[in-house]
């Protein structure tokens, strides 16, 4: 049996190869840190760009609601002034209505526009007095005559 001793010299090798390995590991390690530590960076650079642009993004769209706000706004003006513009058109029908000379589209947008127009419907009423008391004017007039034919 023999027991194999190691020269000082291969000792001095080895302790030298463990001494290069950890140094090559602690130098992998430092650069693994220096990694690590440039990606945070990276992150935190892009978390910033994220919210800027969130920020952004939240101002453009309250921009745009502000915008759309304004145009439906000025749509609702111009359909107020459409619709009294129509009313008052609607309104120059009435005595033609009246009197059944429109035509069946237009007598048919007459009884629409009717329905929801006062002055028109208060005018119709006086229109239809004034027919029922010319009537019974008329009525009175050949009852009176008629009596008269009677008494010759
Ligand atoms: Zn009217």
């Amino acid at each position: 049996m023999t027991t194999a001793y190691l020269e000082d010299d291969e000792i001095q090798r080895i302790a030298s190869a463990v001494a290069d390995e950890l140094e090559n590991r602690g130098a992998a390690m430092a650069a693994l840190d220096q990694r690590v530590k440039e990606q945070a960076e990276r992150i935190a650079e892009l978390e910033d760009k994220l919210s800027a642009a969130e920020a952004w993004g939240h101002n453009e769209v309250q921009r745009a609601n502000t915008t759309a706000d304004h145009v439906i706004a000025e749509y609702d003006q111009r359909i107020v002034v459409l619709e009294a513009l129509v009313t008052e058109l609607r309104c120059g029908d009435l005595h033609r209505y009246f009197d059944r000379e429109l035509l069946e589209d237009r007598r048919a947008a007459f009884d629409l526009h009717l329905a929801s127009c006062g002055s028109c419907q208060h005018e119709l009423a006086g229109l239809m007095q004034e027919t029922v008391a010319a009537s019974g004017a008329s009525a009175t007039k050949n009852a009176t005559a008629t009596r008269r034919t009677r008494k010759r």
